[in-house]
């Protein structure tokens, strides 16, 4: 079958969208006719040669559509079903048995590897040369994607397929540090440091948990006041204030919990030093392979707890479907970050993602 996707050649080279001839799915597998795709910032990373994909090959890792075909042995999901395709995993290592799929000991390969395991590409050009696929196991910068069905989340018929992409990554990277790592105690304060899609997300997170002061840290003003609007009780511009003085005077004191959501290692150092004795910093933010930091040795001492968190941990099915549900009762309004682009558009859609104009663009598949 021939389907349209914006392929990739090299390093920094634009996309280009062209038609590639996919595959039947093969035993476990599904075709998915993608809806829309979210365009997430490691897309760009992948692009500039940071990431570890091959060339050609096509990018797009927050896909939603519907089930077009399965394969042999599927029964989770079939024909018909909408569905948002989230991580791959093995399913067989001890990080995917004890439910924590986002740390499959594999998870290096199932990402960006650019094939199935076997070594196959999911389409190829009408010469019959192969393209890389399977970009975190979806590559849904195209029309339709090949599959492990075991990744895909069936959504509920009620949820606009057109928005629900990006709950696979971005979204669920910053809500689900929230909901299943920091799980906020009541009266607590966390800052959230860099609100682009993924601080918002954690904003949103923080709002539907029994913390009371919620304070978003960025340098766009523009951004702070959508922070604001959808549950930060304070904002800080860094432009204006000193952000670990300012934590300091709001919370009298330091934070119980800080996200870091830039990737930058001097706002690292600033979220760590927001928390205290007892205190949690988290780090979900994107930094260039080679970033190292550093913390005051005594200070973290104090019972701190620094940790990295992987794509807002657990499982797909359970985040992505608690976020749905939320999204549909109006608790986690994340519609208002959305701009679509049409797939045509995708450079000027990665663009916009970069320069922040756009906090979460979404690409819309021609019908
Ligand atoms: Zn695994
Ligand atoms: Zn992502």
């Amino acid at each position: 079958m021939r389907v349209a996707a914006a392929t990739i050649e090299q390093v920094r080279a634009p996309l280009r969208v062209e038609e590639l001839e996919i595959d039947e799915p093969r035993a476990g597998e599904a075709l998915v006719r993608i809806v829309a795709t979210g365009v997430c910032h490691t897309d760009a990373i992948a692009q500039e040669g940071d990431f570890p994909y091959p060339f050609p090959g096509v990018l797009g890792h927050e896909g939603a559509g519907v089930v077009e075909a399965v394969g042999d042995g599927v029964t989770n999901v079939a024909p018909g079903d909408p569905v948002v395709i989230g991580w791959p995993y093995c399913g067989t290592c001890r990080n995917c048995l004890e439910g924590q799929p986002r740390y499959c000991q594999d998870i290096g390969a199932q990402v960006g590897r650019g094939t199935r395991a076997d070594g196959s590409t999911a389409w190829r050009r009408p010469d019959g040369t192969p393209v890389h696929s399977h970009f975190f196991g979806q590559s849904s910068f195209a029309t339709h994607s090949i599959t492990d069905a075991k990744t895909l989340v069936k959504m509920p018929p009620e949820m606009p397929l057109e928005l629900v992409g990006p709950l696979a990554c971005g979204l669920a990277t910053g809500a689900g540090a929230v909901f299943n790592k920091l799980r906020p105690a009541i009266g607590s304060s966390l800052v959230v440091y860099g609100v682009g899609a993924v601080g918002l997300a954690a904003i949103m997170a923080a709002r539907n948990s029994g913390a009371t002061t919620i304070i978003a840290v960025d340098r766009h003003a523009a951004r702070l006041k959508i922070a604001a609007e959808l549950g930060a009780t304070e904002t800080v511009n860094v432009n204006e204030a000193d952000p670990v003085d300012a934590v300091q005077q709001i919370c009298g004191g330091p934070a119980d919990y800080s996200l870091e959501c830039t990737g930058n290692m001097d706002v690292l150092r600033q979220a760590a030093d927001s928390v205290g004795l007892r205190g949690t910093c988290v780090l979900i933010g994107g930094a260039p392979a080679d970033a190292t930091f550093t913390l005051d040795h005594i200070t973290t001492l104090w019972g701190k707890t620094i940790a990295g968190i992987l794509g807002g941990e657990g499982t797909s099915d359970r985040l992505i479907g608690a976020l749905a549900r939320l999204h549909l009762d109006g608790r986690f309004p994340y519609d208002k970050l959305i701009t679509p682009f049409s797939l045509d558009e995708v450079n000027d859609a990665i663009a916009a993602s970069i320069s922040g104009e756009v906090l979460k663009p979404v690409l819309r598949m021609p019908a």
